[in-house]
């Protein structure tokens, strides 16, 4: 379907009104024939493709992107500001300069449905947009009934804060405010999930606060996995930064988690129950609505890719990056999707003005925060293998580092923050 003259003046409207003349720079330019590329999603995963695709076609294809919040909270960092490292303020960005640098129409807006038989994408405002080729990136939904009594309005006593925004604030609330000598729980998710060491970081993050202002309370980890990313590393850290004051159980070993009684605020597992002061629930999880309504997603709600484009899998003229993908053996993470980004932006330019394409390369390294001066990292290189992207490298840190190592890779990660959001939305962090 094609957009009329007065839904076209409305959407141009829409980007024009809220991000400066974008829309109206490329479209003088370069008229209407110009391939048109729709993302969705304004993440690490879609900010960088819409940012690539216009910065590296030099306006021959035409970019809009949907996102409906005007300034986006990273869930990178999220932990650090929990634990008092980063003002919230911090780690917000806006896509200004995405549209009044790079020609992007950013559309804040929700997508509502695809249609893929007519190529367009429905706004929550009703109109629809035409794409030759869409870029779905929606990040995360949360599972809420895969934890038995937990629920939308259990998020408000005990919140995940595992998607972008004012979640974590709430989250930090109820950690600052938690009686003098209480208990934290944390339930974390089972695997897939979005950043598999955050978890374990956010522990870190919450312990080095009660370390400081709280000393007598007690943190309570109760884990559907047997394992978890850099396990020794944080087991070693906790340790020692911390004492006695972190607990990890797996739930295997409770017989499992039976449910989360809100009113009382206890969880109930096969063998004991646990009585929290404050808590913080992070539930399984799926790829993003809009994917799984188009089909995109296989039956665990996660979207099939082509390892060398992020080509859907399900549809020619759409791809998909960041967590909704199965991108495995990557993780599901800020830097992964920023990778991912890069080279299907070097495929869309290929598919539509036919710009060179190279063999796609991927990278991801996970760092997390223990303490001050103490940071720990896991990371690979990849390429694209003919069912799974595979990786070519891999480092991680080791237990017992010197004190030198640790202080380095800790300001390794305060870099990367600023070169992840500098290449998502060109702002200085
Ligand atoms: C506590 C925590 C700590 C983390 N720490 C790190 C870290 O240190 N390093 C790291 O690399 N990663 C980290 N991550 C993971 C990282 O945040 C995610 O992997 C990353 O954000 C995924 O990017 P994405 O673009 O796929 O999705 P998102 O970042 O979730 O972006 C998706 C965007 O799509 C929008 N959207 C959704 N549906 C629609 C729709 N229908 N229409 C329009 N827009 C839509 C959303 O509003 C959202 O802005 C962390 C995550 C958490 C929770």
């Amino acid at each position: 379907m094609s957009m009329n003259r007065r839904q076209f003046g409305k959407l141009a409207g829409a980007g024009a009104l809220s991000l400066g003349l974008g829309v109206v720079k490329g479209s003088a330019v370069f008229g209407a024939t110009r391939p048109k590329v729709v993302v969705i999603g304004g993440g690490p995963g879609g900010a960088t493709v819409a940012r690539y695709i216009a910065k590296d076609s030099k306006g021959k294809i035409e970019v809009t992107l949907l996102e409906p919040t005007k300034r986006y909270y990273t869930c990178f960092f999220s932990n650090l500001y929990i634990g008092g490292f980063r003002k919230y303020e911090s780690i917000g960005h806006t896509y200004k300069v995405l549209a009044t640098k790079y020609g992007i129409n950013v559309v804040h807006d929700w997508a509502i449905s695809i249609d893929r038989a007519k190529k367009t994408v429905r706004l929550g405002g009703g109109n629809d947009i035409p794409y030759d080729i869409l870029v779905v990136s929606p990040g995360i939904d949360i599972k809420y009934d895969s934890v038995p009594g937990y629920s939308v309005e259990g998020s408000r006593v005990f919140p995940h804060a595992w998607k972008s925004g004012t979640p974590a604030q709430l989250l930090k609330s109820r950690v600052i405010n938690m009686k003098e000598g209480g208990t934290f729980v944390m339930l974390t998710p089972p695997n897939p999930y979005r950043c598999p060491p955050g978890p374990y970081e956010r522990v870190s993050m919450i312990a080095h606060h009660f370390k400081y202002h709280n000393p007598k309370a007690k943190i309570i980890i109760l884990d559907p996995k047997e394992k978890f990313s850099k396990m020794p590393l944080f087991l070693e850290g906790w340790k020692r930064h911390y004492g006695d004051m972190i607990e990890w159980h797996s739930l295997s070993n409770l017989d499992g988690l039976n449910r989360v009684d809100i009113a009382n605020m206890t969880f109930e597992t096969g063998l004991d129950n646990f009585k929290a002061d404050a808590g913080c629930v992070v539930p399984a999880m799926h790829g993003g609505r809009i994917a799984r309504e188009a089909d995109l997603c296989n039956d665990q709600g996660w979207a099939p890719i082509v390892p060398g484009t992020m080509r859907s899998q399900k549809d020619p003229h759409i791809y998909v990056i960041g967590d909704t993908s199965v991108a495995a053996s990557m993780p599901k993470s800020g830097f992964a999707a920023n990778s991912q980004a890069k080279s299907c932006a070097m495929a869309v330019r290929h598919a539509l003005i036919n710009s060179r394409a190279f063999p796609a390369r991927y990278a991801n390294t996970c760092w997390s925060f223990l303490a001050i001066d103490d940071g720990i990292k896991v990371g690979a290189t990849y390429k694209a293998g003919k069912s799974k992207i595979v990786p070519t490298s891999k480092i991680i840190s080791k237990v017992g580092e010197s004190h030198e190592l640790r202080q380095k890779t800790y300001a390794e990660f305060f870099g990367w923050y600023n070169a992840i959001t500098k290449d998502m939305f060109d702002t200085k962090a």
